[in-house]
């Protein structure tokens, strides 16, 4: 069975991010035929700094490798890099409905949130979206909630490809995430980046410690011996993803009866989440340091994801008359 996933290299990878895809991933590898690619060609729907992309991608990659992404067990590499995907988009957009591309709530809402920049390229996203998966024919698609409406699209798209040409893709099924979304440190939008309500991966210890000490809790516990309901805390729901069970376990009872304060349950957050962050922060140094393994393992991953994606061109172009010989 084969997987393929994709990341915007955004420049901040959080630990929303971490728990929504990449921890997934890393089990992934030792299973699924794994390529897990670092999306350029999406993130430049919205606008960025053409300077600092770079060094954005690269750190994408090096956070992922840190985080355990193992390239002898999965193929790692950037989109732009296999030029099969743009290729594939603007075939697959010549089977894919007009009116379809209107409903998508991605694009509505990124089109509010990118009022000055609503591009074609945008628009035109689910499509390369849908290249990307059926250019390896992909079986399963981890994703998080907000991609199944592109992922039914893609298969929508499959369908109708090989109703029209000929049985050419499968149809890819999405892997949900099973760890419920880490909300934002303001315990109510989804963490991210744009809400710069998020904690890096890449966090330093005292910007760790002075966001989670501002970070919102259970409305209830005004005063140390208030009462509080951990389910009610996105603190707790941190803590169920990074603290050790019987850790868990006290603070659920503690919380209740008011025999612990926000302060200390957040120090033992603290001291988890730097102990999970700390290994990588160090290994994002080593690979910032010896950059030319990062370049060769991308490079190595493309190789062998062209070899895949060329394959399937051709037999699409084949299908379709466009190829001469
Ligand atoms: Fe949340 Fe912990 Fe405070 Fe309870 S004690 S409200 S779980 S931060």
């Amino acid at each position: 069975m084969r997987v393929f996933s994709g990341i915007q290299p955004s420049g901040i990878i959080h630990i929303g991010n971490y728990v929504g895809a990449i921890k997934n991933w890393v089990k992934i590898q030792d299973n699924y035929d794994s390529i897990f690619c670092i999306v350029d060609y999406h993130a430049i729907t919205v606008s960025y700094d053409f300077k600092k992309m770079p060094e954005t991608i690269f750190n994408t990659a090096a956070i992922l490798l840190a985080c355990g992404i193992d390239p002898d067990k999965a193929k790692l590499f950037i989109q732009s890099d296999v030029k099969e995907h743009t290729e594939l988009a603007w075939i697959l957009g010549t089977y894919t409905a007009y009116g379809d591309l209107t409903r998508m709530t991605q694009f509505k809402d990124k089109s509010k949130q990118h009022s000055d920049n609503i591009n074609s390229g945008l628009f035109f996203y689910p499509v390369l979206m849908a290249a990307d998966i059926l250019l390896y024919k992909a079986d399963i698609v981890p994703v998080g909630i907000d991609q199944v409406q592109h992922l039914e699209l893609t298969r929508e798209i499959a369908r109708k490809f090989n109703s029209i040409v000929g049985q050419t893709f499968p149809e890819p099924k999405e892997m949900l995430s099973e760890v419920p979304k880490i909300l934002g440190l303001d315990g109510e939008a989804k963490m991210s980046k744009s809400m710069n309500n998020y904690i890096s991966l890449l966090e330093s210890d005292k910007d760790l410690w002075d966001k989670l000490r501002g970070a919102k809790t259970d409305e209830q516990r005004i005063k140390r011996t208030d009462p509080g309901d951990p389910d009610k805390c996105n603190i707790f729901n941190i803590h169920k993803v990074f603290s050790k069970k019987d850790e868990i376990d006290m603070i659920n009872i503690e919380c209740r009866r008011a025999g612990i304060g926000c302060v200390d349950c957040k120090k033992i957050l603290y001291e988890n989440l730097l102990n999970f962050i700390t290994p990588i922060r160090e290994k994002v140094e080593y690979y910032k340091n010896k950059k030319d393994n990062v370049f060769d393992i991308l490079k190595i991953g493309a190789q062998s994801c062209r070899k895949i994606a060329s394959l399937t061109i051709e037999e699409v172009k084949s299908k379709m008359g466009l190829l001469l010989r």
